[in-house]
């Protein structure tokens, strides 16, 4: 689905990511770990053509994206969250992922008119019944728990698939039993619709849980790539944590 080839990314002197290629495959879930500052951020950032790399390529499906902007991106149905929430909290849960589809899904007409196709209204109620917030359909995005406003904006980022959607920390201040639903949907979601799933986290129990693959960052280099366990045991990963 995805392949990132040598890319790197300077600000000034620093390398924030450097010569990191990786292949996301159909079906998985991929865990991108690494301490605060190791340049997992910027890389979602160079993949999904919100900053340009300064050198190296991505391919969705085989076709290059350099250039592309995010929203060409999200039709050819990739999508993202950010670290921080992206929601509207004065707009209702419903009109929050009809908005996002409307953007991901470029329907400007209906966006500059306010108005969205009756395709896109089922499709949302869709998503919303999906990840359980249809008691609050039409409820204030901003009057949910911080837990319910995560998996909303991680639903926003599903209206643009679900070939690949890239999620930056969905469980960072996330609360216990709100973590397990989480993980839940998203695995759901992986399976039933066939979703392929990028995954920032800083959260170990999450990630080692939710991900089929593990690949780890250290000052914007890849250090360690492998299944949960490998990773976890992986003496210069250990290294990298407590040494940053
Ligand atoms: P965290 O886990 O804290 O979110 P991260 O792995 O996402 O960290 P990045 O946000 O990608 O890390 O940052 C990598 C490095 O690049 C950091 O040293 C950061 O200060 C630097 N950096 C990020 N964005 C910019 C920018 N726009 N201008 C200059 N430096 C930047
Ligand atoms: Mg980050």
């Amino acid at each position: 689905v995805l392949s990132v080839r040598n890319v790197s990314k300077s600000f000034g002197g620093l390398k924030a990511v450097d010569d990191v290629s990786f292949d996301v495959h159909q079906g998985e879930i991929l865990g991108l770990i690494g301490p605060n500052g190791s340049g997992k951020s910027t890389l979602f950032n160079c993949v999904l053509g919100q900053l340009p790399a300064s050198t190296g390529t991505v391919l969705v499906d085989g076709q290059e994206v350099a250039g592309k902007r995010p929203c060409d991106l999200n039709k050819l149905g990739v999508g993202r969250t950010f670290q921080m929430l992206q929601v509207f909290p004065e707009m209702t849960v419903l009109d929050n992922i009809i908005l996002a589809g409307q953007e991901h899904k470029g329907t400007m007409l209906s966006r500059l008119f306010g108005k969205a196709d009756a395709g896109l209204t089922e499709e949302a109620l869709r998503m919303i019944e999906f990840f359980r917030l249809g008691h609050q359909t039409h409820e204030k995005a901003g009057s949910l728990s911080y837990g319910q406003q995560k998996l909303l904006d991680a639903a926003m980022a599903f209206m643009a698939g679900p070939k690949l959607v890239m999620l930056d920390e969905p469980a960072g201040g996330v609360n216990l039993t709100m973590l397990a639903d989480l993980k839940e949907r998203l695995k759901a979601f992986n399976q039933e619709r066939g979703a392929t799933f990028v995954v920032i986290e800083h959260n170990m129990e999450f990630v080692m849980s939710l991900c089929t693959r593990i690949i780890v960052l250290a000052n914007g280099r890849i250090i360690a790539e492998g299944d949960p366990e490998t990773v976890r045991n992986d003496p210069t990963v250990i290294e990298a944590y407590l040494g940053g």
